[in-house]
């Protein structure tokens, strides 16, 4: 599984700017074999953890989450860019590497006690996944793990997401 998803996973150099090594990873769902065994194999890693929840953010992130909810029969919750959802919300500001972006989430999206699944698709300096963790505990969740396909060692984000357990697929 861990072989094939890593050769799904295409470089691209200098993009979106020079220097960045993006991951691409619209092969991976593009291919259908990878894409269903990703899926089962991280619902295998979370069925039975009592899991009701599962949290993934705009955009990558939904690709994930909303397959492995439903797998898992568990709830699936957004947390979007500002602006996106339409009622009320918790905001969350955190930092980019020039200034600021801000995240959202719904006030009633969570219940207190909730067990909560992060899912993402990239971890890198952490920043991102770091504002989502806020954002559930503020709703009451409680977070069972961060979960991504590809984590980017050299950023050290593992280091930012403590004490939470964080678990990810693919190193590089
Ligand atoms: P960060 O907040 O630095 O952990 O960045 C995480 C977000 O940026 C993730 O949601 C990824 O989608 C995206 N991202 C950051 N670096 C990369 C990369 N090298 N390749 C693909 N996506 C990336």
């Amino acid at each position: 599984m861990e072989k094939q998803l890593r050769k799904a996973v295409l470089d691209v150099p200098d993009f979106p700017k020079k220097g960045i090594i993006f991951k691409d990873l619209t092969p991976v769902f593009k291919d259908k074999k990878v894409f269903k065994k990703l899926i089962d194999f991280l619902a295998k890693r979370y069925k039975g953890k009592g899991i009701t929840t599962v949290v993934s953010v705009e955009a990558r992130g939904f690709l994930l989450g909303a397959p492995l909810a439903y797998k898992l029969g568990a709830s699936l919750v957004p947390v979007r860019k500002p602006g996106k959802l339409p009622r009320q919300v918790y905001k969350q500001e955190y930092a980019l590497e020039y200034g600021t972006d801000t995240l959202e989430i719904h006030t009633d999206a969570i219940a207190k006690g909730e067990k909560v699944l992060i899912i993402d698709d990239v971890l890198a300096t952490g920043g991102t996944v770091g504002a989502v963790t806020k954002l559930v505990e503020k709703c009451g969740g409680r977070i069972v793990e961060l979960a991504f396909m590809i984590e980017l060692d050299f950023l050290k984000g593992r280091e930012k997401l403590k004490p939470y357990k964080v678990y990810s697929i693919l190193h590089y």
